[in-house]
């Protein structure tokens, strides 16, 4: 039963396609709008400069899509994607420790390129009928109602320059940057939302390598910074090319540098050297890119009093985690199977777009709190690090490292550490009591 007659998602990124479909069965049409040219190829654009750069689609990103789209997981491997077990074939570095061991723990990992992730959700969602993706429209303004005190609609421009408006029931911000949301707050007078923001200051590069007559047996290589004494980290991820991305990251004025020597050279300043010995033996592959990713924002829009009726943002308009953590696609899938369900309860109430805004934060911030801890906790262990900092910190990162010391030596452990780095299960998992006692007794062993 639809709750109204058009919605409206702005942007065709991640968070927009997975809300698309979403909102499929409670609105008559939607209309994405996207101000870039979308084609078949898949292939890095200039929208989503990020997609240079790894992207890791963390299992509990792979279940959300998969709520939302039938045979997902089999659609992502029939274009490319590779698939193993989280536990093999996936080398986790943790500093001060050897790798964690590979081991089987039932959960499956696809890897594959960002543009690859999202050329499958698109193609999914342009199989609905009632959804109508128009790109190259980049949307200019949100349209007000000041007597119903709430959005009606868009206007956008084409690439021709043209004006078009559309009208809506719903508009959704799913543009990553929210300046829309922002910018019509200010103009209606509303106050700006309060943020919450972790200063990280991490410079990525990325190199695409190959490898002739010979290939990692790893899909991916990460080896975490030991922090506070070591900033840099080293990431390899298999493309589905059977390339690899090799990214290097340093923070502050420590940038990896863009000239392949030195790039190799750096690798071997990480905490071990397994990168550097797999750089050794690769070839560039094209240019090397960088990425600077300053902050990590987290918008308080449940604080907006007034919040006008017809409007929501999502994904990254809401919260940008550090990259490095890779959860920004699997927290805009989760959001969007919440919005999804919101909107089935809705169904049949007299009035179901009031106070959408207030429901749907309330039920993300859950979500958001979990992964935002996550990431917080090695983030603010570097002391230059800007941010409110948890006043069990110290413990908590003592406590982090014990787990991985446990994972190393115990299976059930190894299977909840990653169940929860890969946001199947809530860190709250490992703080259970029986937990607690067998990571304490293990790591003292
Ligand atoms: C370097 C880097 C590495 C990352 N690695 C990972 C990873 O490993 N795993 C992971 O899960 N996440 C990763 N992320 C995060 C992930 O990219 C984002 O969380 C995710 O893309 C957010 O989705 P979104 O829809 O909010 O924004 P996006 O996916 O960026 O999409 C926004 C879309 O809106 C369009 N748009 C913007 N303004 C307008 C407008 N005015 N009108 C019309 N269209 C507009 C843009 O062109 C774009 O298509 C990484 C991010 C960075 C920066």
């Amino acid at each position: 039963m639809h709750i109204g007659k058009r919605a409206i998602v702005i942007g065709a990124g991640m968070g927009g396609l997975s809300i698309a479909k979403a909102l499929v069965d409670s609105f008559e049409e939607i209309l994405v709008l996207e101000r870039e040219e979308l084609t078949s190829v898949i292939a890095p654009r200039a929208g989503i400069p990020q997609g240079r750069h790894p992207h890791s689609l963390l299992p509990g990103g792979t279940r959300a899509l998969s709520d939302l789209f039938d045979n997902f997981p089999e659609l992502l491997r029939n274009a490319g994607a590779k698939v193993t077990d989280y536990g093999k074939r996936m080398r986790f570095e943790f500093p001060g420790q050897d790798a964690l061991p590979e081991r089987e723990v039932g959960i499956e990992i696809h890897i594959c390129t960002r543009p690859l992730v999202e050329a499958v959700v698109r193609r999914c969602v342009r199989t609905h009928r009632d959804i109508n993706i128009l790109d190259r429209r980049r949307v200019t303004e949100l349209l007000w109602s000041e007597d119903d005190h709430a959005v009606i609609g868009v206007r956008c421009q084409t690439r021709g320059g043209a004006v078009e408006s559309y009208a809506a029931d719903l508009v959704v911000d799913a543009s990553s940057r929210g300046e829309l949301t922002l910018e019509f707050l200010r103009g209606i007078g509303t106050p700006q939302p309060p943020e919450t923001t972790i200063g990280v200051d991490y410079n990525y590069a990325t190199a695409i390598v190959e490898f002739s007559g010979w290939q990692p047996e790893e899909l991916t290589i990460l080896t975490f910074p030991n922090a506070p004494d070591s900033t840099r980290m080293g990431v390899l991820v298999k493309r589905e090319d059977d390339r690899f991305f090799a990214t290097l990251c340093g923070r502050g004025v420590d940038s990896p540098p863009m000239e392949w020597e030195a790039f190799v050279e750096f690798a071997s300043t990480l905490p071990t050297d397994t990168l550097h010995r797999t750089l050794k033996k690769s070839r560039v592959h094209g240019k090397i890119v960088q990425f600077a990713f300053q902050e990590s924002r987290r918008r308080h829009f449940e604080e907006v009093e007034g919040w006008p009726r017809g409007l929501i943002a999502v994904a990254d308009a809401v919260c940008r985690f550090n990259p490095v953590h890779a959860q920004g696609m699997t927290v805009a899938a989760m959001e969007a199977v919440i919005l999804r369900d919101i909107l089935v309860a809705r169904r049949g109430s007299a009035n179901p777009l009031e106070r959408l805004m207030d429901e749907l934060m309330a039920k993300i911030n859950p979500v958001i709190d979990n992964v935002w801890r996550l990431a917080a906790l090695p983030d603010l262990a570097f002391p230059d690090a800007r941010g409110c900092r948890p006043h069990d910190l110290g413990e908590a990162l003592e406590y982090q490292s014990q787990l991985n010391k446990a994972a190393l030596l115990d299976h059930t452990i190894h299977k909840l550490l990653l169940e929860v780095i890969g946001l199947i299960t809530p860190a709250e998992a490992l703080r259970m009591p029986d937990v607690v006692e067998k990571v304490r007794s293990l790591s003292r062993s």
